[in-house]
């Protein structure tokens, strides 16, 4: 399956690394103009070494007002992805009110802010676009050390249905995708250890992770016409886990 996003905009979160900067780069090789927003400069520096024609956005998503100074100038998006996030693991007894604002403040807030800006941008100019949110399947299934990484995604897949449904009328649709353990930096945080990682895969039916190419080709399909008909969809890259 083709798909070319020549004459698009397109804006990803979380591009410096792992699964957004992936799908930064597979946006590019397709043709989109890309704007890759991120926290590292290190990360956007290497970032354009590998794909020049991609635009550099340095913020700290956490941070609303920050966030909005730096993207008033963003001009026209056609395609989002929000795919910042980060997470901390502790037992439920054990969560802090500091970790709980932090990843609700990058996996939920961030997406609910950036998503407000470049839909406003949509609306104003009539034209449409595709918002992919990158959830987890850590939304519908309770993970042992993953209390509020799992409440964050569980709230990203409500937003995500929200947003398709008050965004839908200007044209504007709105999935996320849902992935298993993919093995980025923040993969290996939280299943390197080889009992971790088994008893995990032993839940899916495929038997092994995802690669990040499964989660890319997934965003680009529904960022696509391909998928003209899809808004509100929440859907698993997992090979099989969460159906079980
Ligand atoms: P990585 O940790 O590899 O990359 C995350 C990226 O987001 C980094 O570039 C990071 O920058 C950036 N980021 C984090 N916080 C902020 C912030 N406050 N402001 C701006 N940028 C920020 O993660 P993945 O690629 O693995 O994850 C991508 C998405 O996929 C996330 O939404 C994650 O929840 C989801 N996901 C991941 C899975 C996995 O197993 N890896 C499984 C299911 C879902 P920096 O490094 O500078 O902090």
């Amino acid at each position: 399956m083709e798909i070319s996003f020549a004459g698009y905009r397109a804006m990803v979160t979380g591009a410096g690394k792992g699964i957004g900067r992936a799908t930064t780069l597979a946006l590019a090789h397709c043709g989109a103009k890309v704007v890759a927003v991120t926290r590292s400069q290190a990360d956007l520096n290497s970032l354009l070494l590998e794909c020049p024609s991609i635009t550099s956005l340095c913020v700290d998503l956490a941070d609303w007002e920050a966030t909005e100074a730096a993207l008033q100038h963003i001009g026209s998006i056609d395609l989002l992805v929000n795919s910042a996030a980060c997470t901390s693991l502790q037992p439920f007894l054990e969560v802090t009110p500091e970790q709980f604002d932090k990843l609700f403040n990058v996996n939920v807030k961030a997406a609910l802010h950036v998503s407000q800006i470049v839909a406003h941008g949509m609306i104003a100019r009539g034209s449409g676009g595709s918002i992919v949110n990158v959830s987890s399947q850590a939304s519908q299934c309770a993970l042992r050390d993953h209390t509020i990484y799992c409440a964050t995604k569980a709230a990203l897949d409500m937003l995500t249905k929200m947003m398709a449904l008050e965004l839908g009328p200007h044209k504007i649709r709105v999935n996320s995708v849902n992935p298993t353990v993919v093995m980025t930096e923040m993969g290996r945080l939280a299943w390197s250890e080889p009992e971790k990682a088994s008893a995990m895969t032993s839940r899916i039916p495929l038997g092994h992770f995802a690669e990040v190419e499964d989660v890319v080709n997934t965003i680009l399909f529904l960022l696509s016409d391909k998928s003209k008909m899809t808004n509100g969809v929440t859907l698993p890259v997992d090979g099989g886990f969460l159906a079980c």
